[in-house]
C-alpha cells in the first residue's frame, strides 16, 4: 500500500507546469482566467516542483512533464534550456523524463525547432482544421484569424523533421463539416488528431454543443468511416481510445477496499498541476485557478512550503478527495460505461453540474459514451470494419495524450 492509500502504489503520470499564464492569442472558447498575465515560473519553482516529486516517491520510471496553461512558447527558448537542465538534474537519475508542449504554433521558428529536436520534445499543435473553421474562434487580440501563422509553424516543424500531433476544438460550426475537417488533416499528413469537443469550463461557461448531440453522433460516425477508408492515415484520439476500451477495459486499482477502473483524473497525485508561482493541485488540471465556495481555489499547497503528499492530509484536500470519490461511487452505481471510464472528469462535473459528486455531463457523453457506442456499433454491424479499425487504431492511440492535456 502506498502513502496515498492506493494499490498499486501510484506515481505521477503527468507533471503539468505553467511556465506563464500568458497567451499571445485570444481564442473565444478559452477557459483560462489569467491569460493576459505575463508572470513566469522561476527556475527555483521548476526545481522545487521536480524535487518534491522525487522526495515524495512519486517519480516513476517514466514521467511526462507537460508545459501548458497559457502559450508555452510565449517565454524565450533559453527558459526551456535552463528548465530542462534543472528537471534532468533532479529527476534524470530516477526517471526517464519526456517533455511535452501543447502550443498554438504561431511562434514556432528554427530556434524553437532546434530545442524540440535536441530534447525530443513531444509537440502537440492546437489547430481546428481548415482556415474557415479555425479562424472562427482562434484569433489574435485584434480579431484576426491565426490559421496562416499556424500553418507556417507546421511548415517549420516539417522542415526540421519534427513529429507532432494535433488537437482540435470541435464546436457546433465543425459538426456540419466532418469531411472538410478530416480532409484537412489527411491532406496535411497529420496522423494523430485529438478532438476536444467544446466544453463549458471556467470563463467559457456555455458549450456550443448543447442540444446538438444528434449532429455530434453523425460527425463521429463520419470521422470513423473516413478513417477506416483512409486505412488509418488519420487516427482520431477519441475513437482510438474507444477502440482500445472495447478490446480491453481499463485496468483496476484498489482504494479502501474498492476496486475501480484506472482514471488519472480521479486518483490523487496521478496528475499534478503547478502554476507559475508554485501553487499546486491535483485531479483535473482545469480546476486550478477557479474558485468555489466549498473548495476555495482548488489549490492544495505551494511547492515552496511543503510536499505533495503532505498536502493530501489537509482538511481541504480530504474534503476535495471525498467529493471526487463520491462522484466515482455515483458513476459506479448509475453508469453502464463505468468500466471504460472510471468516473470521468471532476472539472467537467464541477463546471457543468456544480457538483463534484455528480455523474453524467455533456463532456462524458461527447468524449466517452458516444465514441464508445459508435465504435462498438460499427464493430457489431461489420466484421470487416473490425479488421480495418484494428489496423488503423491499434497502433495509433499511444501517440496522443489524453484529453486532460487539451
Ligand atoms: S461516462 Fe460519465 S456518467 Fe459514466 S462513468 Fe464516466 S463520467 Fe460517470
Amino acid at each position: 500500500m502506498s502513502r496515498v492509500g492506493i494499490t498499486p502504489a501510484p506515481s505521477a503520470r503527468l507533471l503539468i507546469l505553467q511556465p506563464t499564464p500568458f497567451c499571445n492569442i485570444d481564442c473565444d472558447y478559452c477557459y483560462l482566467p489569467d491569460r493576459n498575465a505575463t508572470q513566469r515560473m522561476s527556475m527555483e519553482t521548476v526545481r522545487l516542483a521536480a524535487q518534491r516529486l522525487l522526495d515524495d516517491g512519486l517519480a516513476g520510471a517514466e514521467l511526462t512533464v507537460v508545459w501548458h496553461a497559457g502559450e508555452p512558447l510565449a517565454v524565450p527558448v533559453d527558459y526551456y534550456r535552463q528548465a530542462f537542465e534543472i528537471v534532468h538534474r533532479v529527476l534524470g537519475p530516477d526517471s526517464r523524463v519526456t517533455h511535452a508542449i501543447q502550443t498554438n504554433a504561431t511562434l514556432i521558428d528554427p530556434t524553437w525547432c532546434e530545442l524540440f529536436k535536441q530534447h525530443a520534445v513531444r509537440i502537440g499543435v492546437s489547430i481546428d482544421g481548415p482556415a474557415e473553421l479555425h479562424d472562427l474562434h482562434r484569433r489574435t487580440r485584434r480579431g484576426r484569424g491565426t490559421h496562416a501563422r499556424v500553418m507556417q509553424g507546421l511548415q517549420q516543424l516539417r522542415e526540421h523533421d519534427i513529429a507532432f500531433h494535433a488537437i482540435a476544438v470541435v464546436t457546433r460550426d465543425t459538426l456540419a463539416h466532418a469531411d472538410a475537417f478530416f480532409d484537412f488533416f489527411l491532406d496535411n499528413g497529420i496522423h494523430d488528431v485529438g478532438c476536444n469537443f467544446d466544453e463549458a469550463e471556467g470563463k467559457h461557461a456555455h458549450s456550443s454543443l448543447v442540444g446538438r448531440e444528434t449532429a455530434h453522433a453523425a460527425f463521429l460516425q463520419r470521422l470513423l468511416q473516413r478513417s477506416i477508408v483512409s486505412d488509418g492515415r488519420v487516427v482520431v484520439r477519441e475513437l482510438a481510445s474507444a477502440w482500445q476500451l472495447v478490446a480491453e477495459p481499463l485496468p483496476q486499482y484498489a482504494w479502501r477496499g474498492r476496486h475501480w477502473p484506472d482514471n488519472a483524473q480521479v486518483m490523487p497525485l496521478a496528475l499534478i498541476s503547478v502554476t507559475w508561482n508554485g501553487d499546486f493541485s491535483t485531479f483535473s488540471p482545469e480546476l486550478l485557478g477557479h474558485r468555489s465556495d466549498e473548495f476555495g481555489d482548488f489549490i492544495l499547497g505551494n511547492v515552496t512550503d511543503g510536499s505533495y503528499v503532505e498536502a493530501l492530509q489537509s482538511q481541504h484536500m480530504q474534503r476535495l478527495w471525498s467529493a471526487v470519490s463520491a462522484g466515482v461511487e455515483a458513476c459506479e452505481r448509475q453508469c453502464s460505461y463505468f468500466a471504460y471510464c472510471g468516473g470521468g472528469a471532476p472539472a467537467n462535473k464541477w463546471f457543468e453540474n456544480g457538483d463534484l459528486a455528480s455523474t453524467e455531463t455533456l463532456y462524458c457523453r461527447s468524449m466517452i459514451q458516444r465514441p464508445f457506442d459508435i465504435v462498438l456499433d460499427r464493430l457489431e454491424r461489420e466484421r470487416t470494419a473490425a479488421a480495418h479499425i484494428e489496423g488503423a487504431y491499434a497502433t495509433g492511440v499511444c501517440n496522443l495524450p489524453g484529453p486532460e492535456m487539451a
